[in-house]
């Protein structure tokens, strides 16, 4: 059997090739059998440019179908896929060319001298721009299509994603066929997707969650994209008539709040909206409930292990929670020495299973530190388990602040009125070293003073964890996948004291 990602794919494809595939926004739609076309071309390409199985091919271009036709060619033609967050800048892009090492990377026109200059001497490179056209598109139609499938074991990379790296330098994140398989297959079950689901695709397509998330339901049940280039309100709020299924980090439902069009009749053809990346806010499930009638669907997962638990289709979804380990991955909560705690317990979420990546490429060390004796990935998640089996985010373990677990006051927070969100971090002081402080943005009816807030606070919890300042701004501080960014805040007040 070929364990090939693509293979599985193609299992699943509708047996019609030319059944629908891919719909953007006043385009005609693609096909299957335009996707196997093109994917093709593209993959006779590489190997006929001297590309070997196991080869990276670095990747930063816009959205686009041409871009996903590229990722799959990527699995079919055995070369590892290594997408770069279009934001990357010269410093960004220079590491991560050399550290990689691809036989070719792909960019946008307008870039393309700049790779040649920071790609190693050996690497190829090709272009593609937003619209399709550049040298990759071009020289891929005068290829043959019917390249095949090339054959791979589940080990075998299909994939290398820099985690972000808020701390140290960013780490590669090794991606085997097996692991996206086998939680391609796991979410379509859990999920419960078929051939009939259009999922509204809004996500970026170099970070896990709209490439192996997004792509891979799709592709694993014979499904369909509503393709959309970005996350525009309006253009979600046309698709969504269309779509059964979205999927998003928890700033699209907040920002599909805002708009005035969202309510039940919108979303009347559809069955599913999932969240994650970041933690979505209890009110943000709750309003977002009330206005669509929908209960979000909330799931936790990394680079480094895809999707790991899930609430339910069926069942209780639980806001602020993430749900229970999904089948066939094992999750546990440990202590410092890496001893199982029982249910209610905080401590590191820990997990095994087909889904959890092979290690950081060229960082043996690194790899190593990652996983327990007994093969557990250390996820540096801080969560619990209650009795039910659901699991709860409490924070990541490098943003700890001595005196405890932020998300912990931060959920307090937020219930308080006149509070939308906060951020909890700590700031260097004088006298503790370190010292709680909160970021606040205001709900409408305006934020309480600071005193009132510390004083709310001080009803609730041990004096300690208490911030000592609270400042308001008008808006939290958030990468492309909606996550707080607490360094960037750290920064800003790192003279909070003094
Ligand atoms: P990334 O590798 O960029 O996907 O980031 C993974 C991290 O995002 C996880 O380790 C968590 O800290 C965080 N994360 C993902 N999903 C959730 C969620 N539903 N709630 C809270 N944090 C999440």
């Amino acid at each position: 059997m070929n364990a090939n990602l693509f293979a599985r794919f193609l299992e699943a494809a509708p047996a019609d090739r030319g059944e629908p595939l891919l719909e953007r926004p006043g385009r005609p739609p693609l096909s299957w059998r335009d996707m196997l076309e093109a994917s093709g071309r593209i993959a006779t390409l590489l190997r006929e440019r001297g590309l070997q199985p196991g080869d990276r091919v670095t990747v930063q271009v816009a959205k686009s179908a041409e871009a996903v036709w590229l990722y799959l060619a990527c699995l079919r033609g055995g070369f590892v896929f290594h997408p770069l967050n279009e934001a990357y800048q010269p410093a960004e892009l220079a590491f991560l060319l050399q550290d990689a090492a691809p036989a070719l990377a792909v960019c946008d026109p307008a870039r393309e001298a700049l790779f040649r200059e920071l790609a190693p001497a050996d690497c190829q490179v090709l272009c593609l721009a937003a619209d399709g056209s550049g040298s990759l598109m071009e020289e891929a139609a005068r290829h043959d299509p019917d390249t095949g499938v090339v054959q791979r074991q589940p080990g075998d990379l299909a994939a290398l994603l820099y985690t972000s790296g808020t701390t140290g330098r960013p780490k590669g994140a090794m991606i085997s066929h097996g692991n996206l398989a086998a939680n391609a297959a796991a979410l379509v079950a859990a999920w419960g997707f078929t051939r009939t689901d259009r999922l509204l695709h809004a996500l970026p397509i170099y970070h896990a969650h709209g490439l192996f998330v997004g792509l891979g339901c799709v592709l694993m049940s014979g499904a369909r994209l509503l393709f959309l280039e970005r996350f525009a309100p309006d253009a979600v709020l046309d698709a969504l008539p269309r779509a059964t299924v979205m999927m998003g980090v928890p700033t699209y439902y907040s920002r599909l709040l805002q708009q005035p069009g969202f309510d039940r009749d919108a979303c009347a053809h559809m069955r599913l909206f999932i969240s994650g990346s970041a933690p979505l806010l209890p009110e943000t499930f709750a309003s977002f409930r009330q206005r669509s009638g929908h209960a979000i669907l909330e799931r936790y997962g990394m680079t480094e292990t895809g999707m790991n638990t899930s609430n339910p289709l069926h069942g209780e979804r639980k806001a602020g929670s993430v749900g229970p380990p999904l089948p066939g991955v094992e999750l546990r909560i440990a202590d410092a020495d890496d001893r199982p705690l029982p249910a209610g317990a905080i401590g590191e979420i820990q997990l095994r299973g087909a889904n959890v990546f092979a290690g950081y490429w060229g960082l043996p060390e690194k790899t190593a530190e990652a996983f327990t004796a007994d093969g557990f990935f250390r996820s540096g998640d801080q969560g619990t388990i209650d009795a039910g089996g659901y699991v709860s985010i409490i924070g990541r373990s490098k943003d700890l602040v001595i005196s405890g677990y932020p998300r912990e006051v931060e959920i307090l927070l937020d219930a308080l009125p006149g509070v939308a969100e906060s951020a909890v971090i700590g700031a260097p002081h004088p006298d503790l070293g370190e010292a709680v402080i909160a970021v606040i943005v205001a709900s409408g009816d305006g934020a309480p003073a600071e005193q009132a807030i510390i004083a709310a606070l001080k009803r609730q919890l041990a004096g300690f964890k208490v911030p000592k300042r609270v400042f308001m701004v008008t808006e939290l501080p958030r990468n492309a996948m909606g996550k707080v960014e607490k360094a960037v805040l750290r920064k800003r007040h790192e003279h909070a004291f003094n």
